[in-house]
């Protein structure tokens, strides 16, 4: 349920919690995004803090050959390690109690917790159950495919790079194909995309049809949600949500904003406690701070990009303009291309760039002109 892209970013974090990404997790280091229009692409990376890795969140779509590993068991195993307990089972209810909370369990076990963490993202039926009040964000309804592709095919065809894609039809807002080892992960975002949309772009989207190996079939396919606002109310006394079920960054960097709103938790709970003004003050509000303002400006580039990327004529001048800059060195056009899709810079550091008048002339001209 998630294309499993991920930037040097994240897994510094991670490395700074000891925890080295292992080797058998990482499916893939692509190198730099490709981003589509009609007739032209460009390559964008940025150089030294450019590594993108690529991993599978479960087992990968056919049963795991040997070596694999995923990433969410990767980081299962290391909770383990540090002393947590795992009990597989399906939450069903949670009930406040004296001093916490009663949790049930889909096998009938009940639990008492001094508090809470709704880490259960947006395709959950859990969500209204902990938090009176709560209102889950806003969601998309993505689709995401799993196609078998020889590692010849990514290295030459794909040149072992992620692709942004525009989409003919009007569902489907862009289209990312995400290599890994073996297999490639082919996503449909848009409102409400359903799998007979992602089939017809196979057949009647040029530029995909030369991007995935012929005849492959989808081997499995799954239609996600992603969250394109914020919870309302996603904490009170001894319970706070994280993730994707609270707040994170508008399309882009899931897992990393997830790891974010639950480092701010963890710190806010062990250094100031777990009453609701103080998850109120240290921890809801500093998430509000870092994301909600941000992704304003997530949208509004988006916005912006896609309605040029989506335009035949003017993408592909557009594009012809962003490669001559990179070969003439300013590359402002690329970074910011780089920033909007990959980068992990904050959206409101890269508005500034990308609504300085040296980049809107750029833009402009690039558009008109080429
Ligand atoms: C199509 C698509 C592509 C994406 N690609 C990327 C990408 O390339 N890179 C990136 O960084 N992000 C990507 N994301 C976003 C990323 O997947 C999410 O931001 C991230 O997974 C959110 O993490 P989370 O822990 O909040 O929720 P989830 O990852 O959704 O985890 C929630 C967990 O809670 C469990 N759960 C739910 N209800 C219950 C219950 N009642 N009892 C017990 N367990 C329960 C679920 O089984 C699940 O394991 C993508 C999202 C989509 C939709």
């Amino acid at each position: 349920m998630c294309a499993g892209a991920i930037g040097r970013e994240l897994v510094q974090k991670l490395q700074d919690l000891g925890l080295p990404l292992d080797e058998k997790v990482i499916q893939r280091i692509a190198d730099g995004y490709e981003i589509h229009g009609k007739d032209v692409s460009v390559n964008v990376v940025k150089p030294g803090r450019g590594t993108i890795y690529t991993v599978f969140r479960g087992g990968g779509p056919v049963s795991s050959a040997g070596e694999r590993k995923s990433f969410d068991q990767f980081l299962l195993d290391a909770t383990l390690r540090g002393g947590a307990e795992f009990l597989h089972e399906r939450v069903e209810s949670a009930r406040r109690i004296r001093g916490g909370f009663r949790v049930g369990t889909a096998e009938g076990q009940s639990r008492d917790f001094d508090f809470l963490v709704g880490a259960f993202g947006v395709n959950s039926a859990i969500t209204k159950m902990l938090v009176p009040g709560y209102v889950p964000p806003r969601t998309w309804h993505t689709v995401q495919a799993e196609l078998p592709a020889d590692n010849e095919f990514i290295r030459d065809r794909l040149s072992n790079r992620i692709h942004i894609v525009p989409a003919q039809g009007k569902t489907i807002r862009f289209l990312a194909i995400t290599p890994k080892d073996n297999f490639l992960t082919l996503t449909g975002i848009g409102e409400h995309v359903r799998i007979r949309d992602l089939e017809r772009e196979r057949k009647e989207n040029p530029i995909l049809l030369g991007l995935l190996p012929p005849a492959a079939k989808v081997l499995c396919h799954c239609h996600p949600k992603v969250p394109v606002g914020t919870a309302r109310s996603p904490f009170s006394e001894r319970v706070a949500i994280v993730g994707d079920a609270f707040i994170s960054r508008y399309l882009k960097n899931g897992i990393e904003s997830s790891f974010d709103t639950s480092r701010i938790l963890a710190d806010t709970v062990v250094r100031f406690g777990v009453s609701e003004p103080v998850l109120r003050n240290h921890f809801y509000r500093t998430c509000i701070r870092q994301f909600r303002y941000d992704n304003f400006w997530g949208k509004t580039l988006f916005g912006i990009y896609e309605a040029v990327l989506r335009k035949g004529r003017f993408s592909d001048a557009f594009l012809k303009g962003v490669v001559a800059d990179s070969a003439g060195k300013q590359g402002t056009q690329a970074h910011i291309l780089w920033s909007v899709f990959a980068g992990d810079a904050p959206y409101r550091e890269i508005a500034r760039e990308a609504f300085a008048p040296r980049s809107v002339y750029e833009l402009s001209r690039n558009i008109l002109f080429g």
